[in-house]
């Protein structure tokens, strides 16, 4: 069984201090193995509510794309849950360094904690019991920003977080289902904003051309916009299924492989 649940689509500062979505990531169950990415604020509450529950003693890693708070904010309180309050150590932690130099992000005692803390670097190889997934090069974002590529047999499986469109995106993350994240419903010309609009995802998805996109982690333009019905036309317009995220949403891979 190979899924991923949405334990939160918001995104950017207004729609997560709100909570007009959850903000809790992203948990996949790939061949047994159970990951978490970018566990924000309410991860742990949207974990244990969830139905059927989803047992934080199972995860067998945690991974943070980047420091914002809207990505990271309990990273420290799902190691604790991952590893039975560092009773019992377990999982590895996989951050960039600037998560974990400087200013951390993840508490330094909380380390201890896990088996292993790997620092993401681009374009390099990580291995979590059976499973193989890639950074790609350095996203623009304010600060230091990775996506991912999971390596299924038969599949492949993206995850654009939080950038500045660039053409590379679409060199880096061929693959078979790709999920963005996408705050903006336009770009604002005179505004330095590192995140993705919908014009920007269209781009991608033409690029890409993925079995299957997934659009997450909106802001509030994307919000009054309905989310749904712009997938809607992004599908109608590129002939590719394009899903809009909910909050607890499950996607299973299988039917794609
Ligand atoms: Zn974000
Ligand atoms: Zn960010």
């Amino acid at each position: 069984m190979n899924s991923i649940k949405f334990l939160g689509t918001a995104g950017a500062r207004f729609v997560v201090a709100k909570q007009l979505r959850a903000s809790g990531g992203i948990w996949l169950s790939l061949d047994g193995t159970n990951l978490l990415i970018d566990p924000g604020p309410g991860s742990l509450i949207r974990c244990l509510s969830s139905r059927p529950k989803l047992d934080p003693t199972h995860l067998d890693g945690i991974i943070l794309s980047h420091r914002h708070l809207d990505h990271a904010n309990d990273i420290n309180v799902m190691v604790e849950a991952m590893t039975m309050g560092g009773f019992q150590s377990r999982g590895t932690l996989f951050a960039p360094s600037d998560a974990l130099d400087g200013e951390p992000v993840v508490l330094q005692y909380i380390r201890d904690y896990v088996d292993k803390v790997e620092v993401l670097k681009e374009n390099t190889s990580y291995q979590v019991k059976n499973i193989t997934f890639s950074t790609l090069r350095r996203h623009r974002h304010p600060v230091e920003t990775y996506g991912f590529k999971f390596f299924l047999p038969g599949l492949t499986v993206s995850f654009i977080t939080d950038t500045h469109m660039s053409p590379v995106l679409i060199e880096d993350y061929q693959s078979d289902i790709i999920i963005i994240n996408v705050v903006l419903l336009n770009a604002i010309p005179d505004l330095p904003i590192d995140h993705l609009s919908i014009d920007n995802a269209k781009e991608l998805i033409k690029g890409i051309k993925p079995k299957v996109a997934v659009l997450t982690h909106f802001g509030m333009t994307i919000l009054k916009a309905k989310p749904w019905k712009i997938a809607e036309s992004i599908q109608e317009e590129t002939g590719i299924k394009v899903i809009a995220a909910s909050d607890g949403m499950t996607l299973s891979f299988d039917e794609f492989i």
